[in-house]
């Protein structure tokens, strides 16, 4: 485990981060904090830097050698950073000890119960590599303490599956979920104000954080993979639910429910039936089950039904974009449906919908990650135990 101490720094040395840099925390630092945030920029620095030597993380991070000493003592004593051996130099002096995270001296585990068939999770060393996999078949109906007992019981197998002390259990749950955890609302799980993440801690024994499932794919995106600091992730399934980091922060919103944009109706010459009884809601128009039946039932239309799609998609994410300034549009989803036309259709409609010559370069991508989820949810214990991101 990682532990907490109480010593302080002096704010003066709270190095500043600045933008296009990665995730910042949203309250000012207050002179308590200020220990924690500097550990949290050493683990940051050498998280994304790699190997370096102490003089290189001063220079890297504004602290001074003397703190950078303190902190890479503590960090190693906890297990978190190692030291890797002298660097050769040509130069003078004693050759430096370099130092990184520990990548895999401890583990995390990963769980996504956004699945209509499956509960899925990982045990992940810290760069997001999965070293064991496991799943649990589910009933498309499930009542809340039966998704419960499922849920915990695919943690405690992952927990035992586990081969060095674990910093924590992240979950990516489907639904509306607030930032202590509690499931506000998943109606696919029975879940209402469902407190799973103190439930699932108390009985685990461990560090468990919950988020949504969008949340955590956009987490394993920014963290693991390449999304800028101004970037949106829709994610495609049997539902449609975003995630947005804006100025490098992640956005929450009022309710807790920022990124729900599945049930917005688009266009208003009607469409598909949805899940939750409209017409022509975004979720109707896009998700996985309905493209792949549609276009299964009349191939030759393929292009035509994935290209109408993809423009609706379009539509939706224009708004939006221009809203907030995005740098980009990630989706994850099945390639063999969003990967060709359909992303074209969404580009499309997302360049002839938004002012010329200031949204041009907006590129709607697809994300190249597998278990997005799994990974996204290893990211956010990464980022509550270390504060990586
Ligand atoms: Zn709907």
């Amino acid at each position: 485990m990682v532990s907490s101490h109480g010593a302080q720094s002096p704010l003066g040395e709270i190095a500043a981060r600045g933008p296009g840099q990665r995730l910042r925390p949203a309250a000012k630092v207050l002179p308590e904090q200020a220990r924690a945030h500097n550990r949290a920029l050493v683990l940051q620095t050498l998280y994304h830097g790699g190997a370096m030597s102490r003089a290189d993380l001063a220079r890297e991070t504004g602290l001074t050698r003397v703190t950078i000493s303190d902190l890479v003592a503590e960090s190693i004593a906890d297990g978190i950073i190692r030291e890797l051996g002298i660097r050769e130099s040509a130069g003078p002096g004693k050759p430096p000890i370099m130092v990184d995270i520990d990548r895999e001296g401890h583990q995390i585990i990963g769980i996504d119960l956004s699945g209509t068939e499956v509960f899925a999770g990982a045990v992940l060393d810290l760069d997001g590599t999965r070293l064991v996999q496991r799943s649990l078949p589910v009933a498309a109906e499930l009542g809340a303490e039966e998704a419960y007992r499922a849920a915990l019981q695919l943690a405690r197998e992952l927990v035992a599956a586990a081969t060095r002390p674990l910093l924590g259990v992240g979950v990516g749950s489907p639904g509306v979920v607030r930032s202590d955890g509690v499931i506000l609302s998943a109606p696919n799980l029975s879940w209402h104000d469902f407190p799973l993440e103190h439930r699932m801690g108390a009985d685990l024994g461990l560090p468990v954080l919950v988020g949504n499932d969008a949340n955590a794919a956009l987490l394993a995106e920014y963290t693991l993979g390449d999304a800028q600091a101004d970037v949106m992730l829709i994610r495609i399934g049997k539902g449609v639910g975003a995630g947005v980091i804006t100025g490098g922060r992640a956005l929450i919103g009022a309710r807790f429910a920022a990124g729900e944009i599945g049930h917005v109706v688009i266009g208003t010459d009607g469409g598909p039936r949805c899940a939750c009884g409209r017409i022509g809601c975004l979720e109707a128009w896009v998700n996985v089950p309905r493209l792949t039946a549609a276009t299964a039932a009349s191939p030759e239309r393929r292009d035509e039904i994935l290209t109408d799609a993809g423009t609706r998609l379009g539509v939706a994410v224009a708004l939006i974009v221009a809203a907030l300034d995005l740098a980009e549009v990630v989706i994850a989803g099945p390639g063999e449906l969003f990967g060709g036309v359909f992303l074209e259709a969404a580009t499309r409609a997302l360049h002839e919908r938004t002012l010329e010559g200031v949204f041009a370069d907006v590129a709607i991508r697809l994300s190249r990650q597998s278990d997005i989820v799994e990974r996204g949810a290893a990211v956010s214990v990464l980022s509550a135990q270390l504060g990586v991101s």
